[in-house]
């Protein structure tokens, strides 16, 4: 049966052992809604210097039904080659036909490297493509590189645990592939003036990939942190890990209109919801501000928060490996400190809009 898909899938042969045949790196940009993902934009900001060390095209992928418009964007951020499989089949994603149509345009250019964002469609259109051409795949990637001399990504990621960073090489197979989180990375600032080309491409889907029709979509409504969006996080652990710790951030949170985050203690503590942790197993923020109060910064905690705009971090404990990386590093008790912070950033704002209301 297997057998039989691949058959009727692809009419071109691949062979992803013959390393030289491999050329390019090219990043899925995804289409959600209509929108371009930023992680699209973000994947091209990390992959152009990659491109550039290996002499190659950077290449960016467009699937779906009225995407073409996207293109300039991805050109402007760095694209060289934009492949856009424009197609009524693609309005709604679908493993099958997103995987069929992806599948296609890999056997016809080989890019030796192939990145995706880490969403939902990213990792289960990333893991299809993977397990169909039996090349290796490293998700959650932190951070992206490449040996020039060998023509290996680098794909490193926090691994046992979170205690050591470890480097995922793909040697003997083509495409090298790794997802990346949504807002670990961050994107380049356009340049319109970039020249890139459209390459308008044609697929085949076949028979039994088209059976599923999309009837109707029913979107979830998930407790909403506001953390991914929210221009300033207010951030608490183990050392305010209790009511009164709580109490208090969502005070300071409510005086900044920030969004209050939480290490993964404190969420299984039962203080506050999943939806709030920060971290490698909960949502990656980049505010312009981030308020990290009695939370030690394990690496888990790190790779969620560490390309924020500012780090402030209050902690009793100046070694805290938070307050290393902390733009400002308060030593202080929390419990003694936020109550004198609030009122005062309170009275100061208040002077704010005020001053704003009389100008
Ligand atoms: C596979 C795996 C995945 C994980 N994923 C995540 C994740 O996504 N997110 C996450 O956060 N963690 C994650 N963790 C857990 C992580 O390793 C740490 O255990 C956790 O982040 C620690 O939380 P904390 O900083 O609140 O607590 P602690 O490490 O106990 O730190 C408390 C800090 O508060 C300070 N403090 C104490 N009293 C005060 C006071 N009065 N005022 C100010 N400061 C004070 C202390 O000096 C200390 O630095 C994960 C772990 C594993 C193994």
């Amino acid at each position: 049966m297997a057998e039989e898909h691949q058959k009727e899938v692809v009419d071109e042969t691949v062979d992803v052992k013959d390393l030289d045949a491999w050329r390019g790196i090219w990043i899925y940009g995804e289409v959600h809604d209509g929108e371009l993902e930023g992680v699209a934009l973000e994947l091209l900001h990390a992959a152009r210097p990659l491109a550039d060390a290996l002499e190659t095209e950077l290449g960016a992928v467009l699937l779906g039904s009225g995407v073409k418009r996207h293109a300039e964007t991805l050109i402007a951020h760095g694209a060289d080659n934009v492949y856009v499989v424009d197609h009524p089949e693609l309005a709604n994603y679908r493993t099958e036909v997103y995987h069929e149509a992806l599948y296609q345009l890999i056997v016809r250019y080989k890019p030796e490297i192939m990145l995706f964002g880490s969403t939902a469609n990213g990792k289960d259109l990333a893991s299809a493509i993977a397990t169909d051409l039996e090349t290796g795949l490293t998700a959650d990637t932190t951070m992206l590189g490449v040996n020039k001399e060998e023509r290996l990504l680098e794909a490193s990621r926090p691994a046992f645990g979170g205690n050591i960073m470890a480097t995922i090489l793909c040697k003997k197979h083509r495409p090298q592939m790794a997802t990346v989180r949504p807002r670990v990375m961050r994107a380049g600032e356009p340049d319109v003036t970039r020249q890139g080309k459209i390459n308008e491409e044609s697929v085949t889907f076949s028979s039994q990939n088209l059976l599923k029709t999309i009837i109707e979509t029913v979107k979830e409504s998930s407790g909403d942190s506001g953390l991914e969006t929210a221009d300033i996080v207010v951030a608490f652990g183990k050392g305010v890990g209790d009511q009164r710790g709580l109490e208090m951030v969502q005070a300071l949170a409510g005086v900044l209109g920030a969004a209050v985050g939480a290490s993964r203690d404190v969420v299984e503590m039962g203080l506050i919801g999943r939806e709030h942790q920060v971290g490698q197993t909960g949502v990656t923020v980049m505010p312009k501000i981030y308020i990290a109060i009695g939370i030690s910064g394990a690496v888990q905690h790190l790779v969620g928060m560490q390309n924020s705009g500012t780090i402030i971090a209050i902690n009793t404990d100046p070694e805290a490996p938070i307050m290393k990386i902390a733009h400002y590093a308060v030593v202080a008790d929390a419990y003694a400190l936020l109550p004198k912070l609030t009122a005062s950033l309170n009275e100061a704002l208040k002077e704010v809009k005020r001053d704003v209301l009389t100008v």
